[in-house]
């Protein structure tokens, strides 16, 4: 979007939502680069309702591949962006061992929700 040079930028404080959201690329032999000078170079996806390739700009940020270059919202399309960092998986339920109260003893492995 075009911001129309008349109209102020608002004024930012900490506590406003910032535009841009963390954005993350795992895809394997995917890289971000970003576009310097004005040497013409587009990005290899024709965006929906256009009908050619688009060309990137001075400072754009986008992905590339050995293959292809793509701006940001058409890796976004393509699915190679992600907006969450990895997590450490789903929870597990827990599983409690009981020691051996006696010399000899064995362990006591308790179902959770037996306990419920
Ligand atoms: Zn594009």
């Amino acid at each position: 979007m075009i911001r129309d040079p008349n109209v102020p930028i608002p004024e930012r404080t900490d506590q406003d939502e910032p535009n841009v959201p963390r954005v993350f690329l795992r895809e394997p032999g995917w890289r971000v680069g970003m576009k310097h000078g004005s040497e013409r170079e587009f990005c290899h996806n024709i965006a929906p309702g256009e009908e050619a390739y688009h060309r990137l700009s001075d400072g754009e940020l986008f992905v590339h591949s050995a293959d292809e270059r793509l701006c940001l919202p058409c890796a976004d399309r393509r699915g190679l962006l992600h907006f969450e960092p990895k997590g450490l998986g789903k929870a597990r339920d827990i599983i409690e061992l009981d020691g051996p109260a006696q010399p000899g003893d064995t362990f006591k492995v308790i179902d959770p929700k037996a306990l419920d």
